[in-house]
Protein backbone atom coordinates (compact mmCIF):
# COMPACT_ATOMS: atom_id res chain seq x y z
CA UNK A 1 0.00 0.00 0.00
CA UNK A 2 1.30 3.40 -0.92
CA UNK A 3 4.74 2.25 -2.28
CA UNK A 4 5.24 4.58 -4.67
CA UNK A 5 3.96 7.36 -2.86
CA UNK A 6 6.09 6.59 0.15
CA UNK A 7 9.53 6.05 -1.66
CA UNK A 8 8.92 9.87 -3.02
CA UNK A 9 8.20 11.48 -0.18
CA UNK A 10 11.01 10.01 1.62
CA UNK A 11 13.53 11.39 -0.75
CA UNK A 12 11.92 14.59 0.55
CA UNK A 13 13.05 14.12 4.77
CA UNK A 14 16.39 12.74 3.49
CA UNK A 15 17.09 15.94 1.61
CA UNK A 16 16.78 17.59 4.99
CA UNK A 17 18.43 15.46 6.79
CA UNK A 18 22.53 15.08 8.29
CA UNK A 19 23.18 18.23 6.85
CA UNK A 20 23.96 20.29 10.15
CA UNK A 21 22.11 23.53 9.69
CA UNK A 22 19.62 23.70 6.82
CA UNK A 23 18.49 26.81 5.19
CA UNK A 24 14.85 28.14 3.52
CA UNK A 25 16.21 27.04 0.15
CA UNK A 26 16.47 23.04 1.81
CA UNK A 27 12.97 23.62 3.14
CA UNK A 28 11.90 25.00 -0.39
CA UNK A 29 13.12 22.23 -1.62
CA UNK A 30 11.87 19.34 0.00
CA UNK A 31 8.62 20.74 -0.07
CA UNK A 32 8.77 21.03 -4.22
CA UNK A 33 9.58 17.41 -3.81
CA UNK A 34 6.45 16.33 -1.74
CA UNK A 35 4.09 18.30 -4.10
CA UNK A 36 5.68 16.32 -7.47
CA UNK A 37 4.93 13.26 -5.30
CA UNK A 38 1.53 14.20 -4.29
CA UNK A 39 0.66 15.11 -8.03
CA UNK A 40 2.33 11.47 -9.61
CA UNK A 41 0.31 10.01 -6.72
CA UNK A 42 -2.93 11.40 -8.67
CA UNK A 43 -3.60 13.76 -5.46
CA UNK A 44 -6.56 15.97 -7.13
CA UNK A 45 -4.33 19.16 -7.84
CA UNK A 46 -6.81 21.21 -5.60
CA UNK A 47 -6.08 19.06 -2.83
CA UNK A 48 -1.95 19.38 -3.42
CA UNK A 49 -2.98 22.91 -3.76
CA UNK A 50 -4.03 23.66 -0.32
CA UNK A 51 -2.35 21.24 1.47
CA UNK A 52 1.02 22.70 -0.09
CA UNK A 53 0.11 26.05 1.40
CA UNK A 54 -0.29 24.61 4.48
CA UNK A 55 2.83 22.90 4.55
CA UNK A 56 4.78 25.61 3.67
CA UNK A 57 3.55 27.70 6.31
CA UNK A 58 4.05 25.56 9.57
CA UNK A 59 7.80 24.58 7.52
CA UNK A 60 9.39 27.80 7.03
CA UNK A 61 8.85 28.62 10.43
CA UNK A 62 11.83 28.87 12.37
CA UNK A 63 11.29 25.87 14.44
CA UNK A 64 12.08 23.63 11.48
CA UNK A 65 14.98 25.74 10.50
CA UNK A 66 16.74 25.96 14.27
CA UNK A 67 15.81 22.17 14.74
CA UNK A 68 18.68 19.42 15.28
CA UNK A 69 16.42 17.10 13.73
CA UNK A 70 14.38 19.07 10.86
CA UNK A 71 13.71 15.72 8.96
CA UNK A 72 11.87 14.67 11.52
CA UNK A 73 10.14 17.70 12.13
CA UNK A 74 9.02 18.30 8.24
CA UNK A 75 7.95 14.54 8.85
CA UNK A 76 5.63 15.62 11.64
CA UNK A 77 4.11 18.57 9.88
CA UNK A 78 3.51 16.08 6.82
CA UNK A 79 1.60 13.49 9.22
CA UNK A 80 -0.33 16.12 10.99
CA UNK A 81 -1.76 17.67 7.61
CA UNK A 82 -2.08 14.57 6.07
CA UNK A 83 -4.53 13.51 8.40
CA UNK A 84 -6.38 16.97 8.60
CA UNK A 85 -6.59 16.20 4.99
CA UNK A 86 -8.59 12.82 5.36
CA UNK A 87 -10.86 14.45 8.24
CA UNK A 88 -11.45 12.94 11.50
CA UNK A 89 -12.53 9.40 11.90
CA UNK A 90 -16.65 9.66 11.22
CA UNK A 91 -17.88 5.87 12.77
CA UNK A 92 -21.13 4.44 11.21
CA UNK A 93 -24.38 5.78 12.64
CA UNK A 94 -26.97 3.31 13.30
CA UNK A 95 -29.70 5.21 14.51
CA UNK A 96 -32.96 2.92 13.78
CA UNK A 97 -33.77 -0.14 14.78
CA UNK A 98 -33.61 -2.04 12.18
CA UNK A 99 -31.18 0.14 10.45
CA UNK A 100 -30.61 -0.06 7.06
CA UNK A 101 -26.92 -0.03 4.89
CA UNK A 102 -27.55 1.05 1.52
CA UNK A 103 -24.42 0.59 -0.22
CA UNK A 104 -23.79 2.37 -4.06
CA UNK A 105 -21.17 2.85 -6.37
CA UNK A 106 -19.94 1.96 -10.08
CA UNK A 107 -20.04 -1.67 -10.98
CA UNK A 108 -16.38 -3.78 -10.15
CA UNK A 109 -15.83 -1.25 -7.09
CA UNK A 110 -16.31 -3.85 -4.97
CA UNK A 111 -20.16 -3.05 -3.62
CA UNK A 112 -20.52 -6.96 -3.05
CA UNK A 113 -18.04 -8.07 -1.44
CA UNK A 114 -17.77 -5.45 1.24
CA UNK A 115 -21.58 -6.07 2.04
CA UNK A 116 -20.00 -9.30 3.23
CA UNK A 117 -17.47 -8.33 4.58
CA UNK A 118 -19.30 -4.95 6.78
CA UNK A 119 -22.06 -7.70 7.74
CA UNK A 120 -19.43 -9.62 9.05
CA UNK A 121 -17.57 -6.91 10.99
CA UNK A 122 -20.86 -5.49 12.38
CA UNK A 123 -21.35 -9.26 13.62
CA UNK A 124 -18.10 -9.41 15.72
CA UNK A 125 -19.27 -6.12 16.76
CA UNK A 126 -22.23 -7.63 18.68
CA UNK A 127 -24.76 -6.80 15.73
CA UNK A 128 -27.53 -9.09 14.46
CA UNK A 129 -26.90 -8.45 10.42
CA UNK A 130 -28.77 -9.45 7.61
CA UNK A 131 -27.96 -9.24 3.40
CA UNK A 132 -30.15 -7.96 0.86
CA UNK A 133 -29.63 -8.86 -2.78
CA UNK A 134 -30.71 -6.05 -4.72
CA UNK A 135 -27.48 -5.91 -7.84
CA UNK A 136 -30.20 -7.07 -10.20
CA UNK A 137 -27.80 -5.27 -13.23
CA UNK A 138 -24.65 -7.21 -13.00
CA UNK A 139 -25.17 -10.98 -13.65
CA UNK A 140 -24.33 -13.62 -10.63
CA UNK A 141 -23.90 -10.55 -8.21
CA UNK A 142 -27.16 -12.13 -6.30
CA UNK A 143 -25.46 -15.48 -6.18
CA UNK A 144 -22.05 -14.28 -5.24
CA UNK A 145 -23.72 -12.65 -1.91
CA UNK A 146 -25.86 -15.47 -0.99
CA UNK A 147 -22.66 -17.21 -1.33
CA UNK A 148 -20.70 -15.00 0.48
CA UNK A 149 -23.38 -14.85 3.00
CA UNK A 150 -23.28 -18.69 3.65
CA UNK A 151 -19.48 -18.58 4.48
CA UNK A 152 -20.17 -16.07 7.21
CA UNK A 153 -23.68 -17.68 8.69
CA UNK A 154 -25.69 -14.18 7.15
CA UNK A 155 -28.84 -14.98 5.98
CA UNK A 156 -28.99 -13.03 2.52
CA UNK A 157 -32.39 -12.07 1.43
CA UNK A 158 -32.81 -12.35 -3.07
CA UNK A 159 -36.42 -11.61 -3.40
CA UNK A 160 -37.56 -12.31 -6.87
CA UNK A 161 -33.68 -11.83 -8.00
CA UNK A 162 -35.38 -9.39 -11.38
CA UNK A 163 -36.77 -6.00 -10.05
CA UNK A 164 -34.56 -4.44 -7.15
CA UNK A 165 -37.31 -1.90 -6.25
CA UNK A 166 -39.53 -5.33 -5.63
CA UNK A 167 -36.74 -7.30 -3.72
CA UNK A 168 -36.22 -4.24 -1.25
CA UNK A 169 -40.36 -4.27 -0.49
CA UNK A 170 -40.23 -7.66 0.04
CA UNK A 171 -37.26 -7.38 2.06
CA UNK A 172 -38.60 -4.33 4.73
CA UNK A 173 -41.69 -6.69 5.25
CA UNK A 174 -39.30 -9.82 6.42
CA UNK A 175 -36.89 -7.49 7.82
CA UNK A 176 -39.73 -5.84 10.02
CA UNK A 177 -39.70 -7.35 13.81
CA UNK A 178 -37.62 -10.37 12.59
CA UNK A 179 -35.02 -9.36 15.22
CA UNK A 180 -32.17 -8.44 12.57
CA UNK A 181 -31.28 -5.05 13.73
CA UNK A 182 -29.07 -3.80 10.82
CA UNK A 183 -29.61 -4.80 6.97
CA UNK A 184 -26.97 -3.96 4.83
CA UNK A 185 -28.26 -3.38 0.97
CA UNK A 186 -26.04 -4.19 -2.29
CA UNK A 187 -27.49 -2.13 -5.00
CA UNK A 188 -26.67 -2.26 -8.66
CA UNK A 189 -23.84 -0.05 -10.26
CA UNK A 190 -23.02 0.28 -13.90
CA UNK A 191 -20.11 0.72 -15.83
CA UNK A 192 -20.70 4.33 -15.96
CA UNK A 193 -22.94 6.82 -14.31
CA UNK A 194 -25.80 6.61 -15.97
CA UNK A 195 -29.25 8.27 -15.31
CA UNK A 196 -31.50 5.01 -14.93
CA UNK A 197 -29.80 3.54 -12.12
CA UNK A 198 -29.42 7.39 -10.01
CA UNK A 199 -33.41 6.92 -10.68
CA UNK A 200 -33.14 3.53 -9.53
CA UNK A 201 -31.17 4.42 -6.45
CA UNK A 202 -32.84 7.48 -5.84
CA UNK A 203 -36.26 5.75 -5.59
CA UNK A 204 -34.70 2.89 -3.12
CA UNK A 205 -33.35 5.12 -1.05
CA UNK A 206 -36.47 7.28 -0.59
CA UNK A 207 -38.33 3.82 0.29
CA UNK A 208 -35.70 2.29 2.69
CA UNK A 209 -34.97 5.93 4.70
CA UNK A 210 -30.92 4.33 5.07
CA UNK A 211 -29.07 5.66 8.63
CA UNK A 212 -26.05 5.36 6.46
CA UNK A 213 -25.74 5.88 2.24
CA UNK A 214 -22.42 4.51 1.67
CA UNK A 215 -20.51 4.54 -1.62
CA UNK A 216 -18.03 2.07 -2.29
CA UNK A 217 -14.80 3.94 -4.61
CA UNK A 218 -12.20 1.33 -6.20
CA UNK A 219 -8.59 2.92 -4.57
CA UNK A 220 -7.01 2.21 -8.15
CA UNK A 221 -9.68 4.29 -10.28
CA UNK A 222 -7.84 7.18 -8.84
CA UNK A 223 -9.47 10.74 -10.04
CA UNK A 224 -12.56 9.16 -11.64
CA UNK A 225 -13.33 7.65 -8.81
CA UNK A 226 -12.97 10.67 -7.29
CA UNK A 227 -15.44 12.54 -9.74
CA UNK A 228 -17.89 9.57 -9.93
CA UNK A 229 -17.86 10.23 -5.84
CA UNK A 230 -18.38 13.69 -6.11
CA UNK A 231 -21.62 12.75 -8.66
CA UNK A 232 -23.22 10.30 -6.46
CA UNK A 233 -23.05 12.40 -3.59
CA UNK A 234 -24.81 15.33 -5.59
CA UNK A 235 -27.47 13.02 -6.38
CA UNK A 236 -27.85 10.67 -3.76
CA UNK A 237 -26.37 12.57 -0.35
CA UNK A 238 -24.01 10.06 0.94
CA UNK A 239 -23.19 9.69 4.72
CA UNK A 240 -19.67 8.34 3.54
CA UNK A 241 -17.00 5.89 1.27
CA UNK A 242 -16.15 2.40 1.75
CA UNK A 243 -12.50 2.55 -0.33
CA UNK A 244 -11.88 -0.61 -1.46
CA UNK A 245 -8.47 -1.80 -3.20
CA UNK A 246 -6.12 -0.36 -1.00
CA UNK A 247 -4.32 -3.17 -0.69
CA UNK A 248 -3.33 -2.75 -4.48
CA UNK A 249 -2.67 1.16 -4.81
CA UNK A 250 0.52 2.39 -4.70
CA UNK A 251 -0.20 5.92 -4.94
CA UNK A 252 -2.92 7.03 -2.32
CA UNK A 253 -4.45 9.59 -4.89
CA UNK A 254 -8.24 8.64 -3.98
CA UNK A 255 -7.67 8.76 -0.55
CA UNK A 256 -5.69 11.92 -0.23
CA UNK A 257 -8.35 13.55 -2.19
CA UNK A 258 -12.25 12.30 -1.43
CA UNK A 259 -12.87 13.63 1.46
CA UNK A 260 -11.45 17.56 0.63
CA UNK A 261 -13.25 17.28 -2.42
CA UNK A 262 -17.03 15.98 -1.29
CA UNK A 263 -16.60 16.87 2.50
CA UNK A 264 -17.90 13.21 3.00
CA UNK A 265 -16.12 11.12 5.57
CA UNK A 266 -14.20 7.84 4.52
CA UNK A 267 -15.48 5.10 6.88
CA UNK A 268 -14.13 1.54 6.17
CA UNK A 269 -11.55 0.66 3.77
CA UNK A 270 -10.72 -3.06 1.63
CA UNK A 271 -7.68 -4.04 1.82
CA UNK A 272 -7.89 -7.65 0.14
CA UNK A 273 -10.06 -9.83 -1.31
CA UNK A 274 -11.12 -12.09 2.02
CA UNK A 275 -13.88 -11.24 4.18
CA UNK A 276 -11.80 -10.30 7.17
CA UNK A 277 -9.62 -7.62 5.00
CA UNK A 278 -11.61 -4.68 5.69
CA UNK A 279 -10.79 -2.27 8.27
CA UNK A 280 -12.72 1.06 9.77
CA UNK A 281 -10.63 4.27 8.76
CA UNK A 282 -8.24 5.22 11.03
CA UNK A 283 -6.83 8.70 9.12
CA UNK A 284 -3.71 8.82 11.59
CA UNK A 285 -3.05 5.09 10.88
CA UNK A 286 -2.98 6.08 7.00
CA UNK A 287 -0.86 8.73 7.14
CA UNK A 288 1.74 6.37 9.01
CA UNK A 289 1.55 3.92 6.64
CA UNK A 290 1.95 6.69 4.03
CA UNK A 291 5.02 8.07 5.57
CA UNK A 292 6.85 4.54 6.05
P1 LIG B 1 -19.28 -5.07 -7.45
O1 LIG B 1 -19.51 -5.21 -8.94
O2 LIG B 1 -19.15 -3.63 -7.06
O3 LIG B 1 -20.27 -5.79 -6.61
O4 LIG B 1 -17.82 -5.69 -7.17
P2 LIG B 1 -17.36 -7.06 -6.46
O5 LIG B 1 -17.72 -7.07 -5.01
O6 LIG B 1 -17.77 -8.24 -7.28
O7 LIG B 1 -15.77 -6.87 -6.55
C1 LIG B 1 -15.08 -6.79 -7.77
C2 LIG B 1 -13.70 -7.45 -7.59
O8 LIG B 1 -12.93 -6.68 -6.68
C3 LIG B 1 -13.78 -8.85 -7.01
O9 LIG B 1 -12.83 -9.67 -7.67
C4 LIG B 1 -13.39 -8.66 -5.54
O10 LIG B 1 -12.78 -9.80 -4.99
C5 LIG B 1 -12.40 -7.52 -5.67
N1 LIG B 1 -12.27 -6.73 -4.42
C6 LIG B 1 -13.24 -6.14 -3.68
N2 LIG B 1 -12.70 -5.49 -2.64
C7 LIG B 1 -11.36 -5.67 -2.70
C8 LIG B 1 -10.25 -5.22 -1.90
O11 LIG B 1 -10.36 -4.50 -0.91
N3 LIG B 1 -9.01 -5.64 -2.32
C9 LIG B 1 -8.82 -6.42 -3.42
N4 LIG B 1 -7.58 -6.76 -3.75
N5 LIG B 1 -9.83 -6.83 -4.20
C10 LIG B 1 -11.08 -6.47 -3.84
Amino acid sequence: MFEGLREKLTKAFKSLSGKGKISEKNVQDAIKIVKLSLLEADVNYKVVKSFIDDVKNKALGEDVLSSLTPDQMFIKILKDELIKLMGEKTPINLVHSPSFIMLVGLQGSGKTTTAAKLANLLKKKGKNPILIAADTYRPAAIDQLVTLGKQINIPVITGDRKNPIKIVETALKEIKDSGYNVAILDTAGRLHIDEEMMKELEQIKSLVNPDEVLMVVDAMAGQDAVNSAKIFDERLNVTGFVITKMDGDARGGVILSIRYVTNKPVKFIGVGEKIDEFEEFFPDRIANRILG
